[in-house]
This record gives C-alpha cells, structure tokens and sequence, in this order.
C-alpha cells in the first residue's frame, strides 16, 4: 500500500492551488453576493487543462489519472464549492460519461471539444416530479426516423445556461414492464430548435455557480446522438453519478479543510476569558472532529479514485465517500460559524457562505437518505452491483498520454 502522491500529482494540485488562491480568492465573496458566476472563470479553467483533466491526450484532455481529478475537486472548494460543480457536471457527469460509453465517433465530436474547453457540457437528469426516484422520469424521447424528438424539462440544472451539451435522459419506451428500462441517454446540444434555458434565483448556496433548467419541446435528436443503447439511460445515469459523487466528495473534503484552516486561524486570533479562544477545551474539540472529518474524508475519496485507476467498481466506496464527506462538511462548516461566534454569522468571513454551500453536497447526487439505504443494501446482501457493459476504463499512462 502507497499513501504517496506522485510527482505530478502534487503538479497539478500547486497549479490549481495558485489559480483559486490568486484569481478566484480574491472575487468569490463578491461573486456570491452578486449570484453570478464570474465570466472568466469557465474559459480559464478550459486554458488550464482542468476541464480535461482526467481525460486521455488523444481526446484533447490533460492524461492524468483519476486521483488527480479529486485533488483537483479539493482544492478548488476549499476557495468555492461553485468551482467543483463546475468539475462534477462538465467532468464526471458528462465527459466521463462520454469516455465510458460513447462511441469513437462520439467521443471525437463531443468529447474532444469539452475536454478542450471549447464545449462547456452539463447534466440533465432531474425533473419536478424525479429527484431521488429516476425511474419516475417523464422527459419523452420518441423516434420518427433518424431522429428522437425530445419533450420535457429538466430541473435544478447546473450550468443549464452556461453549458452548450447537455447528458440528459429521457423515456423512449413508455411501455416498458420495469420503468428503469424505459429510459435512454443523449448528447443534446443545447442550441438546438426547441430548447430554452433559464437559471434558478434564490439559492441557498452556490451562488457564484449557475444552477437552472431545461426545456425540450419538440427538439429533434439525432439517433447518432444517442449515447450508449435505447433502454441503457438509467445504468448509464447510474454509472455518471459513480463519477459525479466522486468529485463530490473530493470537493466536500476540500471544505472541510478550509473550515479547518479558518477556524484555527481565527482561535489564535480572537481571545477571550483572557487567553486566545484555541487555548479553551471545547473549541480544541471542534477543531478535533474537523481534523478527524478531513483525513476520513480524504481517504475514503482517494481510495475510490485508486479504485477508478485501477478498473474496479466502486459504487459503494464512492456512495460512502460522498456520503461521508458531504454531512461532514455540513457540519465541520457549522462549527466553524460557532468558533467565530457572531462574526462568523456575517460575511465579513468566510465561513457562513461554507455553511450556504455544504448544504447542497447533501442534497445533490444522492441525498444523505439515499445513500445510508445504499450502503444498508450492500451490508444486508439486498444490492449488488450488475456488470456493465461499458465498465470506465482503467487507467494506463501509457495509453492517456500517447
Ligand atoms: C445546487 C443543486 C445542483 C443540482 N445540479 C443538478 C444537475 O446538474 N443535474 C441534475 O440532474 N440534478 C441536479 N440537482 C438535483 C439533485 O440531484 C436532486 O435535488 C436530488 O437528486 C434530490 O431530488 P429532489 O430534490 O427531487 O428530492 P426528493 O427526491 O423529492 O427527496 C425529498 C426528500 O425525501 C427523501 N427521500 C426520497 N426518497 C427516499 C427514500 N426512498 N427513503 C428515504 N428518504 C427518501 C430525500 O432524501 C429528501 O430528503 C441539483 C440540486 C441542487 C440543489
């Protein structure tokens, strides 16, 4: 067993540490007051590599393997959550997607691009009546020659309006005895006639990030857009959220740590009952628990990506990892707002928009609910992961980097 980073590992961590540190640092707050995602920060990321990070050379990413994609996740939250949303949708929902089960010709003319930064991808699954139940999906994909015709409207989109693809899932057969047979997946390109899109004011959190909708009505598909088999969308959803919860977790553990470093900074700033609040017994065991949160989480996420580079499935130890992570992030953020007593109430710190955007890790890609009956299936013997047909590849250097 190696704990070790590599060498580029650590490369790639430093170069998205400067980048959130020097140019995203120092606008967040005002970012997250206005509800807007600064206009710089999608293109940068594209000029970065970041957006391809994970992906092999040959489809205009970056090589590197699976574990860089979740130092990438951490160290972009500990400066925002709205940076690793970015990661999770464009990255592990959809352009993982795409290396997963897209054909070649698919992943030239739809995965290239994103890996580039060309093409901003997002993913379309939830509805207003299907969060947790997929499988109750009405988005309608019928076929009328060599092309689907797309209805229906996705909700709580991110990057719905930032994004020019969108994976979204949708019904192609009505009639199907078990309704997750029923479902299907597409590339939509989101200039297509027939689509809208609009974004979601009054969030709690990730306000400097973009979360919207999608509407379909009548949008023609080509079948060529189809991504996987008919009748494969939930197994496909199923195995983008694999990736997605990935990049959660990662990022989750990122927030933990920049409540960690928070709030030790601020018990030897602030004294009170004549000492520096560090030096008292039960704000030492705050700072405890987010010591013991942060290396749990960051051992649960990294044994997943070790899992991803090697081949092996790992719905279970990525459902633990962001299980884990997210409700600690939650609550390592409200103690950090208790340390910091009523300053940590305002926006003068930090600390108080970590508490705004933990809450949405919780909720988003499997709540909390969720994944405790997952994990409670695979401990009882009552869930089993299937094998796919199209498993996401094991990582070779050799094969990334040619
Ligand atoms: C900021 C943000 C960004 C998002 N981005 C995307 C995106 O890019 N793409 C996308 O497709 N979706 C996205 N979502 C949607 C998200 O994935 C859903 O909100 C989530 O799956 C939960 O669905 P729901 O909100 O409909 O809640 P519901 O499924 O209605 O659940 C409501 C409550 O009931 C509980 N519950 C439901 N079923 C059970 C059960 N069987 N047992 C016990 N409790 C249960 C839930 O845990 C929850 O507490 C986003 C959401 C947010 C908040």
């Amino acid at each position: 067993m190696d704990f070790a980073l590599t060498e580029e590992h650590r490369m790639v961590q430093n170069m998205v540490r400067e980048f959130v540190q020097k140019e995203v640092s120092p606008i967040i707050k005002e970012q997250d007051r206005k509800q807007e995602m600064a206009a710089f920060i999608l293109p940068r990321m594209g000029e970065l590599g970041i957006l391809g990070i994970c992906i092999p050379v040959r489809y205009g990413g970056q090589g590197m393997d699976y574990i860089s994609l979740g130092l990438v996740c951490e160290e972009l939250e500990v400066v925002d959550s709205s940076l690793r949303v970015v990661m999770s949708v464009h990255m592990g929902l959809n352009s993982m997607a795409l290396f997963q089960w897209a054909t070649e010709e698919q992943k030239q003319r739809f995965l290239g691009p994103q890996a580039r930064g060309e093409r901003i991808a997002c993913f379309g699954l939830t509805e207003s009546g299907a969060g947790s139940d997929v499988a109750a999906i009405t988005s309608s994909a019928r076929k009328q020659g060599g092309d689907y015709i797309l209805n229906g409207e996705k909700m709580w989109i991110s990057l719905a309006t930032k994004a020019h693809h969108a994976l979204v899932v949708a019904r192609t057969n009505p009639e199907a005895a078990d309704p997750h047979e029923g479902l299907s997946a597409f590339l939509v390109e989101l200039n297509s006639p027939g689509v809208t899109t609009g974004d979601i004011h009054g969030k709690l959190g990730v306000r400097a990030g973009s979360t919207g909708w999608l509407a379909f009505q009548d949008v023609r598909v080509p079948a060529a857009s189809r991504i996987g088999e008919e009748g494969e969308g939930f197994r496909i959803a199923m195995s983008c959220l694999d990736n997605g919860r990935f990049t959660v977790a990662a990022g989750a553990t990122g927030l933990i740590r920049a409540c960690l470093e928070a709030s030790v900074r601020y018990a030897h700033e602030r004294r009170a009952f004549g000492k520096e609040i560090g030096k008292h017994q039960l704000v030492q065991q705050k700072i405890a628990r987010m010591v013991q949160s942060y290396d749990a989480a960051r051992l649960l996420y990294l044994r997943a990506g070790w899992m991803k580079n090697r081949g092996m499935r790992n719905t279970r130890e990525t459902s633990l990892a962001k299980w884990f992570a997210t409700d600690a992030s939650f609550e390592a953020a409200s103690e950090a707002i208790q340390i910091h007593g009523a300053y940590g109430y305002s926006d003068e710190y930090d600390v108080e928009r970590y508490l705004r955007n933990s809450k949405g890790a919780v909720i988003y890609e499997g709540t909390s609910e969720i994944h405790q009956l997952m994990q409670a299936g695979y401990a009882l013997g009552y869930r089993e992961d299937a094998t796919l047909r199209c498993e996401l590849p094991a990582y070779d250097p050799s094969y990334w980097q040619e």
